[in-house]
């Protein structure tokens, strides 16, 4: 590789990752506010959540923020949340592979939007066990829109005809199992909102992809759902009639599984059928 080329590719890649982290720092913010009940944009600048003070620029930057104070507020000495830096960690890295996968595209655009509304939808699942339906509707027709508009390359711009068939696979097969537990069972096991965000990933990914990330998701949630059940039952709180009615949120494992499969969903079905490697 030429020296000029290798620099020029070096620059896009960190200019990437940087985004990703500023778009993570978003993310835990809009997160945070939507899961509290308030608006994205006001107040304009962050806060500390335990005390209200607004932050500084240079608390403002994300990881270096948190690391310069040593994960504590200046102010109230409350300790900022890991899951804050790990988010902005987790979309830089994200940033990053898609930089590399997808090269200087709109599909990269495209990637790094919908990475960011995951890490919101995922936020807000952890902290209300919801997934509202402002975010995942408007995302499902952006998805659909981004299928049908965008030139096909690597997983993205897939055409209209296949995000049809993904939304109908996604939505409508994670809605016709809940809809059989709960009359089986008599209560509600998946969320609704599970559906409408499968309905968003089949409409961008395609029909292949939703049973890879339905797999994906039970793998991740499995060890997840077994450690929050031994927590529950070391506590003895709610969970002593049996640690199945531990609650667990799907949406992150969902979002985990969705995002491994726009970057490596190609690589996944060549190896798993024992083809060259595109
Ligand atoms: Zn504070």
């Amino acid at each position: 590789m030429p020296e000029s080329l290798f620099l020029s590719t070096a620059l896009f890649l960190g200019f990437a990752a940087l985004a990703g982290l500023v778009l993570g720092s978003f993310a835990t913010c809009a997160g945070h506010r939507l899961a509290k009940g308030g608006s994205v944009l006001s107040p304009a600048f962050s806060y500390c959540p335990a005390c209200g003070h607004t932050l500084t620029l240079r608390e403002n930057i994300p990881l270096l923020g948190y690391l310069f104070q040593w994960g504590k507020c200046r102010f109230c000495g409350g300790r900022i949340p890991a899951r804050y830096p790990l988010t902005e960690l987790l979309s830089g890295g994200f940033a990053l592979a898609a930089a590399y996968v997808f090269g200087p595209t709109p599909h990269l655009l495209a990637a790094l939007v919908f990475a960011t509304l995951c890490l919101v939808l995922s936020l807000i699942d952890l902290e209300t066990y919801l997934l509202p339906d402002v975010l995942t509707l408007p995302g499902a027709v952006a998805a659909f829109l981004c299928s049908a508009l965008l030139p096909p390359h690597w997983t993205l711009g897939i055409g209209w005809e296949m995000a049809l068939y993904g939304a109908l696979a996604g939505g409508g097969g994670l809605w016709l199992i809940s809809e059989l537990y709960r009359r089986v069972r008599g209560v509600d096991g998946l969320g609704l909102g599970d559906a409408k965000l499968m309905l968003l990933f089949g409409a961008l990914l395609g029909p292949a992809a939703v049973p890879v990330i339905l797999f994906a998701g039970a793998c991740l949630a499995l060890p997840a759902g077994l450690l929050a059940m031994r927590r529950n039952a070391a506590e003895g709180g709610e969970g002593s009639e049996g640690g199945l009615h531990t609650r667990l949120p799907f949406g992150p494992f969902l979002c985990a599984g969705a995002l491994g499969f726009l970057l490596a969903g190609p690589l996944l079905f060549h190896a798993w059928l024992g083809l060259p490697l595109p």
